[in-house]
This record gives C-alpha cells, sequence and structure tokens, in this order.
C-alpha cells in the first residue's frame, strides 16, 4: 500500500480486520432472532463472550448518519451499533473503554453492497472520538464464513460444525411455530412455549456444544416438535400456504419487514420463509462450483500443478457440502417425526429447476438465484402464493421481481413484492389483504379440482 493510500485507507485495514476475537466482547447485530441468539451461544461454547444487540431502537440513527442511497439493513445494523455504544458510554461513564469490545458484521465478496457496510461503518463509527478504537471484524463468503482468522485454529473447526449445527436447529425452530401458531387452541401459546425450547438450547449449546454430542439439542427439537403438534385445532381447516422468498437480512428480521409473517397470519395465511441454512447450503455450493471450474479449466489446458491446486482446494469443499447435507437432513428427521413442518429446497435442485425452465443463471450468483429457484419450487409444492420480501432499492431483489413478477402472473399464481425501507406504507396492509383474497382462492379452486395441482393438506392428527 502506498503512503497516500495508508492515510486515506489504512483503517479499513487496521480496524476492519480479522483477528483473533478471545477475551473481547463480541457484539452481534440481530437479525432472525432464534438464530441470532443461537449464534452468540455457538461463540460462548468457544470461549468467546458474545452478545446480540438490542435492534431496531436506533434506526433514527442509522438514517442520520447515511445519505439514504444505503442499503436498509446497512441502515439497521448502523443504528444498533450506534444506539448499543451510546448506551454503554451512557452507563459506564469514565470505565467506557472501546477497545474491550468488537464489532461483528460479516461481509459478502459478491456484486452488491453487503460487502462494504463494514467499511461505511467504520466511516461512521470514526466521527465518534470515543468509538474510534472499537474494531469491527467479520466472516466473509470469500471463504464460505471461515472463522479460523478470528479466533484459534481448534476453537475454529469445533465453531463450524457447531454453528451450521445451530443454524439448521435454528430454521426448524421457526418452522415450528409457523407450521402451529396460525391454528392454536389458544392464543400466545406457541411463542411462549418455543421461547422456553430456545432457552433450553441455548444452555445446552453453551455446557455441551464444545463437546460437538449433539445428542441433547436434537432431544429438545424433538420434544419441541412433539409437543408444539398437540396445541394445534385440528378442526380448523388448512389455511392458503404462502413462502416468502427475498433479501436474507429483511426477510429474517421481523422488526425490518414490519412483522410480515404475522400480518399475514391475522389475514388468514400458514407462512413459510426461505431459511438461513438454505443461504449457508447455497455458500458452499457456488463455492464448489467455482472450484470445478477451476478443474475443468486446467484440464483443459493441461496444465497439471493448476490440476492439483484446484483439486485440493475442491475436495474440503465437496465434503464439507455433503456433511451439511447429511446434517441438515438428520436434524429435520428429529422434527419431521412429529411435526409436518417444511422441508429446505437442495440447492442443485432449485439450479437444476432454473436450468431446464432458462430462467435464470447461477453464474450470476446473487440471491436472486436462491429466490427465484425458491418461488419456482413452491409453485410445484402447492403453495397458494408467494411474498417477495427485500429493502427497498436492493439490486438481488430487483431481479428476482423482474423474472417472477411476469412468470408467475403467467401461472397465476398469487404473487407480491414486499420493499421496506423503515417507512409505514399505507396501503400495504389493503395490497397483503387483496394477495391474501387471491390465495384463498387459489386454495378454493384447488380444492373443488378446478385446477391442476395438489388440494389443501390435512393435519396429521395428534
Ligand atoms: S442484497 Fe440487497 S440489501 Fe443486501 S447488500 Fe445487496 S443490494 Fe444491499
Amino acid at each position: 500500500m502506498t503512503v497516500a493510500a495508508k492515510q486515506n485507507f489504512g483503517r479499513f485495514y487496521d480496524k476492519v480486520k480479522q483477528f483473533d476475537v478471545t477475551g473481547k466482547t463480541l457484539l452481534i447485530p440481530d437479525m432472525a432472532p432464534f438464530a441470532s441468539r443461537l449464534l452468540a451461544s455457538c461463540f460462548h461454547a468457544v470461549g468467546v463472550n458474545a452478545l446480540v444487540m438490542e435492534t431496531y431502537k436506533g434506526l433514527s440513527l442509522g438514517k442520520e448518519f447515511t445519505s439514504g442511497k444505503e442499503c436498509f439493513p446497512c441502515q439497521v445494523t448502523l443504528g444498533d451499533i450506534l444506539h448499543f455504544l451510546k448506551g454503554e458510554k451512557e452507563r459506564l461513564g469514565e470505565n467506557f473503554s472501546p477497545e474491550r469490545y468488537v464489532y461483528f458484521l460479516p461481509e459478502a465478496d459478491g456484486p452488491c453492497r453487503f460487502g462494504m457496510y463494514n467499511k461505511m461503518q467504520r466511516l461512521v463509527l470514526d466521527r465518534f472520538e470515543e468509538f474510534r478504537d472499537v474494531p469491527i471484524t467479520y466472516v466473509s463468503t470469500r471463504n464460505s464464513y471461515s472463522t479460523v482468522d478470528i479466533m484459534p485454529a481448534e476453537a475454529a473447526t469445533i465453531f463450524r460444525k457447531l454453528c451450521y449445527v445451530t443454524i439448521i436447529i435454528a430454521d426448524i425452530l421457526d418452522r415450528i411455530v409457523w407450521r402451529v401458531r396460525p391454528y392454536e387452541l389458544r392464543p400466545g401459546l406457541t411463542d411462549s412455549f418455543v421461547q422456553k425450547a430456545l432457552e433450553a438450547l441455548l444452555e445446552e449449546v453453551e455446557l455441551r456444544g464444545a463437546s460437538l454430542e449433539f445428542n441433547g439439542l436434537f432431544d429438545i427439537v424433538e420434544d419441541t416438535a412433539a409437543t408444539a403438534r398437540t396445541f394445534i385445532d385440528t378442526r380448523q381447516p388448512r389455511r392458503p400456504l404462502i413462502g416468502i422468498v427475498g433479501e436474507i437480512y429483511v426477510r429474517t428480521h421481523p422488526d425490518s419487514n414490519q412483522n410480515i409473517v404475522r400480518v399475514l397470519e391475522q389475514f388468514g395465511a400458514e407462512v413459510t420463509v426461505a431459511s438461513i441454512g438454505e443461504w449457508i447450503n447455497y455458500i458452499s455450493y457456488d463455492m464448489a462450483r467455482d472450484q470445478k471450474r477451476q478443474v475443468k479449466l486446467a484440464l483443459l489446458k493441461r496444465d497439471f500443478t493448476s490440476l492439483r491446486g484446484a483439486l485440493n482446494a475442491l475436495i474440503p469443499t465437496q465434503i464439507e457440502k455433503y456433511y451439511q447435507i447429511a446434517r441438515q437432513k438428520q436434524v429435520y428427521k428429529h422434527a419431521l417425526k412429529h411435526l409436518d413442518i417444511e422441508k429446505d429446497h437442495a440447492i442443485s435442485l432449485l439450479e437444476k429447476r432454473m436450468d431446464k425452465e432458462r430462467l435464470y443463471s447461477f453464474d450470476i450468483g446473487t440471491e436472486a438465484a436462491l429466490s427465484i429457484g425458491a418461488a419456482l419450487e413452491h409453485l410445484h409444492e402447492g403453495y397458494s402464493g408467494v411474498v417477495n420480501v427485500y429493502p427497498f432499492t436492493c439490486m438481488p431483489s430487483a431481479i428476482c421481481t423482474a423474472v417472477l413478477k411476469p412468470l408467475l402472473n403467467k401461472m397465476r399464481m398469487p404473487y407480491i413484492d414486499a420493499p421496506y425501507d423503515g417507512a409505514i406504507q399505507p396501503n400495504r396492509e389493503v395490497a397483503l389483504r387483496t394477495f391474501l383474497h387471491q390465495a384463498k382462492q387459489r386454495l378454493e379452486s384447488r380444492n373443488s379440482g378446478n385446477r391442476n395441482g395438489k388440494a389443501a393438506k390435512c393435519h396429521i392428527k395428534p
């Protein structure tokens, strides 16, 4: 780096960097409530003190220190960190010590702006003298979210496996809630019960997670699914099933999406949101895809040195991919024994479907690949409608809209875009109600056999 570059950009290297965070307090922005808390407990299990920051209370700060051109998740997470640090400064006064904290803000090396959030937020934190020494650390899609550079190597290996399992468990907890809550015998029963299950899981991860002994976790998942099933009032008919696809932060962060799942449930839907596990699997799948291309290229050139290097990179990625598939199946099996929650999509299947229908290439990448693929799957799985939830001006989500809107319209599948930027849109409720009315009509039409496709599912009798 030149001297001028060092002066101008040095802080992006010195204070946005990967380093061993042991002994610090790692500040995690909230996203999907179950997954964020389980992620913090995985850090605890390997000896890193982590906490999930209170969310959405600092949105006005996030908006004050951005220009309005940034992605909405950047404004929300910036607001969360500023709100937290200001609160700590106020609470601790003279004893506030910025070096105690590390702000954890992952990044992506894809074509959109997520790779720049942590740099942009560095600039904002540096505007506050008292926060200049709070370092930012990250994991990146570049090496499939490896944590080897932010904790000791042995801990990183344990963390990776534990984290994958707990993320799948978080997805399952969400799916249990979404499957049961619309039909619960008493309002509030499911939420309070699953909250207790989450607490038991957090304790189990912290106590025994580092041993990678997962049976205790699986037992809790199984008991949760078995008990939650008894909350269903089976006299209620199945509702139209709505699939939510879109940008991962806004679709999983209830404050940012103005609780769209609950709103749709209030209007008479059963909802499933695309999972976080699907995104993690996609990162590994995409990395293996790139590495396979390198292998083919080396073979074509008969370059055996490059071939050896490409194979050395590909083999561990493939192993990890198969590990994830096997683990995901194993964890889901425990819940599916008792409750018919929605399963996750295999990434290879999504790619095959899109290739066959020549709709979008995985070569372009981004979340659009998953959202378009999942929406198409929903069409074949008998869903009654699709909602695309995304931050206003999100680039991959705009691609999704461009592809999905005309396509699903042609297939007569109800579809709606739901962009969010923190503002309350007065017509959103009417739009969602109208969408759901169409979804109900689609379901009724199917149930009466007027259209090809599946009729509504029935409840499994408790
Ligand atoms: S996915 Fe959308 S919201 Fe996220 S960084 Fe990219 S453009 Fe912004």
